[in-house]
This record gives C-alpha cells, structure tokens and sequence, in this order.
C-alpha cells in the first residue's frame, strides 16, 4: 500500500481518464493519493475529484508559477474552498526563481497571503519551491506551520533545515534518474521517517517510464528507488512513507 502525496489528476492532460488512472493506480497497490491543486480551476477539480473517491484527498492553492494575474477575490474563493472537510492541506504554494515570468515581489505577495490562510484554518501546506531555497526557509521560519517540500530538488544538507521546521520531504521522478545525483544523496541521507512518496504528473514520469505520460501509479518507482538506495525493503519504504503522509495530513 502506498500514499503518493502529490499527483495532478486534476490536470487538462489527465482529468477526462482520472477513473481509469486511479484504477491503474489502486491495481498497483497505490490505494491513497492527494490531489493538488495549483490555481483556482485546478483546485476545484481537486475537490470534485475527492468527492469522487474515499481514498483520494485534496489540497487547494495558487502555485508560483500561476499567480501572475491573482487576485484578492481569487484567494478568497482558495480560502473558501479550504474550509472542505477532504482539504488535508494548501498548496502547491511558494516560490519558484527558475522561470522569470512572474516577478519574485508577486510570488512573495501570493505565497504569503496563502500562509496565513492556512494559518487561520491551521492547515500544514505543500510547497513548491524551485532555485529559492534560502527565501523560502526564511518564509517558513516565521510561519510556525508544518508541510511538505515537494519534489525536493535542493541539497540533503538543507533537507534537514526544513525538517527541523516541522517539514516531510518529498521525492518525486527525479530520484530514479540517472544523472540525478542531488535527490539521490537525499534519499540516502533523509531518515526515511521524514520522506515521502509522490509523482507530480503528468511529467517527469521515472525510470523505467521516462518520456511517457506520467500517472499516479508510477510512485511505486520512487518507493522502489529510495529501498535501493537505502538497503530496505520496498514494503518498508511503502509502509513509512504511508505513515508519514497521514501524519502529515493528519488522517490518523
Ligand atoms: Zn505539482
């Protein structure tokens, strides 16, 4: 059993066939899954989509890379949609300096409103956060909230920073890419009680699937890689990262 704490079913690429990936999922043993949000459609669907299936949660927030036009009156409808009783967290919220195309003052301006939504609604949150680790950990410091860095493309060394802050990291394809060596010594060095599973589709999809559409069953490659890197058994990998998604989430 596994809990892939990241997958965008609610994405144009792969919406229309969520029963069908959700079914490729559940035959994979994938049998919990957190679908996230990135701007105010895609976390409308992914409250539908939790209303679909028991075992599928969601999360609701505007993403770096979409908050360029945001508004007030579009965090406002995010707050509302938060208050869900299948909204386990906010996100994908944070800071992503690697594409230009929406100035840092914005992404800060969004990022923060999202935090004190959580805040009052005492929600952890998912975080994007992509060449902006130091802003990000800076955020973070002040925010006394808990959350997952998600698709952790940052150093092992400022891994542990983030889970000193009360955060789960979170290891998406890459890991399984050869030349990845960054996510590799994380998985390595990360205790697994402070690691998760996820597939941020539809891209990325991992090793052996590189180049496919990438779907929420492919998570048990990332769980398949961190046991080899690790020296355990997958079952093992399967059970902590389960574990610790509900705690995260607090499903317990
Ligand atoms: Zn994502």
């Amino acid at each position: 059993m596994y809990f892939n704490t990241h997958t965008h079913l609610n994405s144009e690429e792969l919406f229309d066939q969520r029963d069908h990936y959700i079914q490729n999922a559940l035959e994979k043993g994938v049998n919990h899954m957190t679908v996230v949000g990135y701007d105010v459609a895609s976390s409308q669907r992914a409250l539908e989509i939790a209303h679909e299936y028991d075992f599928v949660y969601a999360t609701v927030g505007i993403s770096p890379n979409d908050c360029l036009n945001t508004t007030d009156e579009d965090l406002t409808l995010i707050a509302k949609m938060a208050e869900d009783d299948k909204v386990v967290a906010l996100g994908e919220i944070g800071l992503d300096y690697y594409y230009d195309d929406v100035p840092k003052e914005k992404q800060m301006g969004v990022f923060k409103k999202q935090i004190k939504i959580a805040q009052d609604l005492n929600l952890p949150i998912t975080i994007h956060c992509r060449d902006a680790y130091e802003d990000t950990y800076n955020v973070l410091e002040k925010a006394n909230l808990k959350g997952i860095m998600h698709c952790y493309s940052g150093s092992d060394q400022m891994a542990l920073r983030f889970i000193k802050l009360g955060y789960y990291i979170s290891l998406a394809g890459p890991v399984t890419f050869k030349n990845a060596k960054m996510p590799k010594r994380v998985a390595t060095n990360v205790p697994l009680d402070s690691l998760l599973i996820e597939t941020d589709d539809p891209y990325m999809a991992p090793v052996p699937l590189r180049g496919t559409t990438n779907e929420p069953a492919n998570c048990i490659y990332i769980a398949k890689t961190i046991a080899e890197l690790k020296g355990l058994d997958e079952e093992e990998v399967a059970k902590v990262t389960t574990d610790n998604a509900y705690k995260v989430f607090r499903l317990l």
